[in-house]
């Protein structure tokens, strides 16, 4: 029972076609874990109509009554997803739209975050049975070329890399750590492999693969260190004739995050973001929060020289692309503290507003026979 109240305000209103001018923001509620049953757990996280989320402390059906009077525990989203929620319809909600329109030539990312244990891997990379969000983009990509295989050929190149502890690699050939450098793109990270995909089945192996070669942390060898962070890019390159017969040459590229654990790391005020930068907790975390703080408060100078993390985000978090965050949850009070962290960081990113979502295209030069102006000047020779 949800008792009747104020409604936050919506996250706003939504454009259609993949191309929206500030982040969308989702929530993803996780199911109970085995060990926090165990530990006598309640369930302190409801979601209603998949968009209203409550949060109470003690997970009492009388808290949920007293809402009224607790401030601050009721959030709204572009749509908050329940634990019954299937990987494809987060895939469906989230990204499926980014999908479309990296088809077109525009630039998409998606970050997932949340404390460690709250279910950002399974959302983006998922297990076997059940695919996350970057297999689940790569099939729908995959599907979505083989359709439209009549407007010319798209190239498909992944790139899978992990910044830990300020240190950027490479998942798919691991080796010495990549230098970060600017270019007309923008950052880039030099000798990145950039992997020529055909299938869904070969890019899942090797995405999991990809996986096993996250850092670990040297106590628990089989557990992604929850201070890794790691970006899937995926880069569609395809060239279209243009109604006056240019070759037109359209790139797209999607960002798929899945960010280092957010507790303790992401802090509201300056004085608290200060003291932690001394302790040693995740130096990219912390300077994303700095950035959405200048972002949200509309500074013109955003620090993202503070970290790689930061760097390598620009341009989803600031520039010309359609960017969704979805925040994960664990249902238990045992991590009231941190889910309540993390809505409220998923609350302060609703108000980030983005630039417009251009499409990157170029024009390249034709043989002069193929140009309307070749041939018109054939013709006026004929003529003479
Ligand atoms: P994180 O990457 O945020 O640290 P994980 O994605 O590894 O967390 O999730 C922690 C555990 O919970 C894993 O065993 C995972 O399989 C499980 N889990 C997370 N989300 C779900 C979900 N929606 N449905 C089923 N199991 C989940
Ligand atoms: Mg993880």
């Amino acid at each position: 029972i949800v008792p009747e109240m104020e409604k936050p305000e919506a996250a706003g209103e939504r454009n259609c076609g993949g191309d929206h001018s500030r982040i969308l923001v989702f929530v993803r509620l996780r199911p109970m874990a085995k060990r926090e049953r165990d530990a006598g757990s309640r369930c302190c996280v409801r979601i209603v109509n998949r968009r209203d989320v409550y949060l109470t402390e003690f997970g009492n059906e009388n808290d949920y009554l007293r809402l009224k009077r607790l401030r601050g525990r009721h959030f709204a989203f572009d749509a908050s997803f329940p634990d019954s929620a299937t990987q494809q319809e987060v895939y469906s909600a989230t990204t499926a739209e980014l999908v479309e329109a990296v088809l077109q030539g525009r630039n998409g990312s998606v970050f997932c975050y949340g404390a460690t244990g709250a279910g950002k891997t399974y959302t983006m990379l998922g297990t076997v049975e059940n695919p996350g969000v970057m297999v689940l983009a790569i099939k729908d990509l995959f599907t979505k070329i083989r359709q439209r295989s009549c407007d010319g050929n798209h190239l498909v190149h992944l790139s899978y890399l992990e910044v830990y502890n300020e240190t950027v690699r490479d998942l798919l050939s691991p080796g010495r750590p990549l230098v970060l450098r600017e270019d007309k793109q923008g950052i880039v990270a030099a000798g990145l492999t950039q992997y020529r995909a055909y299938s869904t089945d070969e890019v899942m192996a090797l995405l999991f693969q990809g996986n096993q070669n996250r850092t670990t942390e040297p106590t628990r060898a089989n557990e992604t260190s929850s201070r890794s962070h790691a970006i899937l890019q995926v880069v569609v390159e395809y060239r279209v004739k243009d109604a006056a017969m240019n070759v037109v040459n359209r790139v797209g590229k999607l960002s798929l995050i899945d960010l280092a654990g957010s507790e303790r790391a992401l802090a509201t005020d300056q004085r608290t973001l200060r003291s932690l930068e001394g302790a040693n907790i995740n130096r990219s975390l912390l300077a994303l929060s700095s950035c959405i703080n200048a972002l949200v408060e509309g500074k013109r100078h955003i620090p993202y020289r503070n970290s790689k993390l930061t760097q390598l985000l620009k341009d989803s978090l600031g520039g010309s692309c359609n960017t969704v965050m979805i925040a994960n949850i664990s249902p238990s009070n045992l991590s009231f503290g941190e889910t309540q962290n993390t809505l409220h960081w998923a609350d302060r990113a609703k108000q980030i507003r983005t630039k417009a979502c251009e499409v990157n295209e170029e024009t390249l030069p034709v043989p002069e026979s193929e140009t309307d102006q070749a041939k018109l000047l054939l013709e006026l020779q004929k003529e003479n």
